[in-house]
């Protein structure tokens, strides 16, 4: 096992690997079939084989190689739309109930990561912090309505003299903490999940690109001569996933974001920016993310790239962001910068669902907010085909618009929509 068969990173060179697993041979059939080990496929897979399915889990590189393997690694209640469109589209219950359903996300990890011992440096709590006067009312309005409607009691805001409890920047003017989430190392989380599918008898084919997809009664997905068919069919694949199913591709943009990794800091100096080892995001609509590693880095994510292709001055570009929260870092090196996509919906609501006949299942449109979310779409998944799908029908009554142009002319139509949310950033 290669680290070099990962995109280079703070997360790849610090991986505990898995052993190479085999690609998909031959014409063979299992009773499910999952595409994509990310967080998302190797969830769902695990909790089909605990309900006692066969399940297959096809990859086209290796376990954690997509977003699940190079985020930010915060684990965040709620939803990328926050819970005001979620309710405006199906009422207050059901709201509540996908409420509920971000919490339960959140508690999975914690699960996981004590259920099956997986080493991924978990640090609870996370910060929003506010930069401009009206984000500040935002922010409160936002606690407020967490605590009033949703009776959340994990929450905490922080102003003047009082954020150094938690962070050590003149950029912010108000933060509010989230108790309940947290961050951790999302590759060895990945992999760790990963581990425990194979340990449970799930079977993983790495290096296996599904390239064409047969519908019908007994779905069957190809990777060139291999192929194999199924009674159910879980698509993982997200932003990766591309044009395999055009009705998916229609609904999101795979969008590009970016981290760097500065050398190693030490606990004490990065204590002083950062008391709490909290997770920090600012209310940005391009936002900026950023967070202490287990050995003492600190890793700052921010940018977008609308093209997918990576910004030429990645590295500089960052460290003149991270320069602005904590200007003290000036001589920290960056030692790592990589990117991945994340997959947007037109409105930023999760998009899980069936394809046609009943046996095709989905989940993507994460938003940028799916490290703890595709642990719950990989639980109500495998619920649905084990034959109670209340929990999945919720999700799949969310209405999604295509992004419109098709392939080529989408991503013109979203730089200009994007446009105007980093023109209010900038206001
Ligand atoms: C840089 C970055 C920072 C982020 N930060 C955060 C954060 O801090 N907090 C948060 O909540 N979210 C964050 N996200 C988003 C989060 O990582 C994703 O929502 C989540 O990991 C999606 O998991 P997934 O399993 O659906 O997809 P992925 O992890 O992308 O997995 C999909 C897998 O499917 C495989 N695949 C695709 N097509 C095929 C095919 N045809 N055949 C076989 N296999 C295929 C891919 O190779 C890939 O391994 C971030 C994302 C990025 C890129």
């Amino acid at each position: 096992m290669q680290r070099s068969d990962y995109p280079e990173s703070y997360y790849s060179a610090s991986a505990h690997l898995l052993a190479a697993q085999p690609p998909l041979r031959g014409s063979t059939h299992s009773e499910v079939v999952v595409v994509g080990a990310g967080i998302c496929g190797l969830t769902t897979a695990l909790e089909l084989r605990q309900r006692g399915y066969e399940v297959s889990l096809i990859e086209a590189k290796r376990v954690g190689w997509g977003a699940s393997g190079r985020s930010g690694g915060q684990i965040l209640t709620s939803y990328a739309c926050e819970m005001e469109p979620l309710k405006a589209q199906l009422g207050d219950k059901a709201a509540r109930h996908l409420w509920e359903m971000s919490l339960e996300a959140v508690q999975l990890v914690r699960q996981h990561i004590a259920q099956h011992q997986i080493d991924c440096d978990w640090y609870e709590g996370s910060l929003t912090a506010a930069i401009k006067p009206r984000q500040v009312n935002s922010l409160r309005e936002w606690q407020h309505s967490l605590e009033q409607e949703y009776q959340y009691p994990h929450l905490r805001f922080y102003q003047g003299d009082e954020m150094a409890q938690v962070i050590n920047s003149q950029r912010y003017l108000a933060i509010v903490e989230d108790k309940l989430a947290g961050h951790l190392h999302p590759l060895n989380y990945t992999l760790g999940l990963a581990k425990a599918a194979l340990a449970a008898g799930v079977k993983i084919y790495e290096q296996s690109p599904v390239d064409r997809l047969e519908r019908g009664a007994r779905p069957r997905i190809h990777c060139g001569e291999a192929s194999i068919s199924c009674d159910h069919l879980v698509l993982c694949g997200n932003a990766y996933l591309g044009w395999l199913v055009p009705e998916l591709a229609r609904k999101i943009m795979p969008v590009g974001t970016y981290i760097v990794a500065t050398e190693v800091l030490g606990e004490e100096r990065l204590r002083a920016l950062l008391p709490g080892y909290h997770s920090v995001a600012d209310t940005n609509f391009v936002l900026d993310y950023f967070r202490p590693t287990g050995d003492h880095r600190l890793l700052f994510g921010g940018r977008v790239s609308y093209s997918g292709i990576q910004p030429p001055d990645l590295a500089s570009g960052l460290r003149r962001r991270m320069l602005k929260v904590f200007p003290s870092l000036e001589d920290a090196k960056i030692e790592h910068a990589w990117g991945g996509m994340v997959d947007i919906t037109v409105n930023r609501a999760p998009h899980f669902g069936r394809l046609g006949q009943d046996n095709i299942y989905f989940a993507q449109g994460f938003s940028g907010h799916g490290m703890a979310l595709t642990n719950l779409a990989g639980k109500v998944m495998a619920e649905a085909i084990a034959g109670s799908s209340e929990r999945l029908d919720v999700f799949a009554r969310l209405k999604h618009l295509d992004f419109p142009g098709g392939p080529w002319l989408r991503t013109p139509a979203l730089v200009l929509g994007m446009l105007y949310y980093r023109l209010r950033d900038l206001l």
